[in-house]
């Protein structure tokens, strides 16, 4: 993703509005690698803009999700999270409270059979590996929101 001073002047180049909540949540998104969710985008926002909507922030994550600037990403944890990380890379994710962390692996090793690539053309593959993060497993009888865990 590009830096907030960047978005602010590419969405004003493509003739979108520009709003102090909307500067607000690309500084939020700058540098974040926990893949909020846009639940957790409007909290955060909300301390800085009590008068922001959460209609805003899902149109603003959708506006740069399309412009490519963010991917929106669906790692099983129930909503839709979203990654300024736009490089090719995998995720790790924790089957409890859904913290999901970037990784870097080498997954050329995986190859699909014969008779799928026949009538199938691999673009791009991307690997979640699932399991219980150490804040979890530390505390295997307490059930957490992420929230709670991580913050
Ligand atoms: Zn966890
Ligand atoms: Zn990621």
């Amino acid at each position: 993703m590009r830096s907030p001073d960047e978005l602010t002047a590419l969405f004003r180049e493509r003739g979108l509005r520009v709003t102090p909540q909307r500067q607000c949540i690309f500084r939020l998104l700058e540098g974040n690698d926990r893949h909020p969710t846009a639940e957790w985008v409007y909290q955060q926002a909300q301390s800085e803009m009590p008068t922001i909507s959460l209609k805003t922030v899902y149109q603003t994550l959708n506006d740069l999700a399309a412009m490519g600037e963010i991917q929106a990403l669906d790692v099983g944890t129930g909503s839709a999270r979203f990654d300024p990380n736009i490089g090719h890379h995998h995720h790790l994710v924790c089957d409890r409270c859904g913290r999901t962390q970037d990784i870097n692996v080498d997954v050329s090793a995986l190859k699909l059979g014969r008779r799928q690539l026949r009538d199938f053309s691999v673009t791009s593959a991307e690997v979640v590996f699932r399991g219980i993060c150490s804040t979890c497993s530390d505390h295997p009888t307490t059930k957490t929101t992420e929230d709670k865990a991580h913050a």
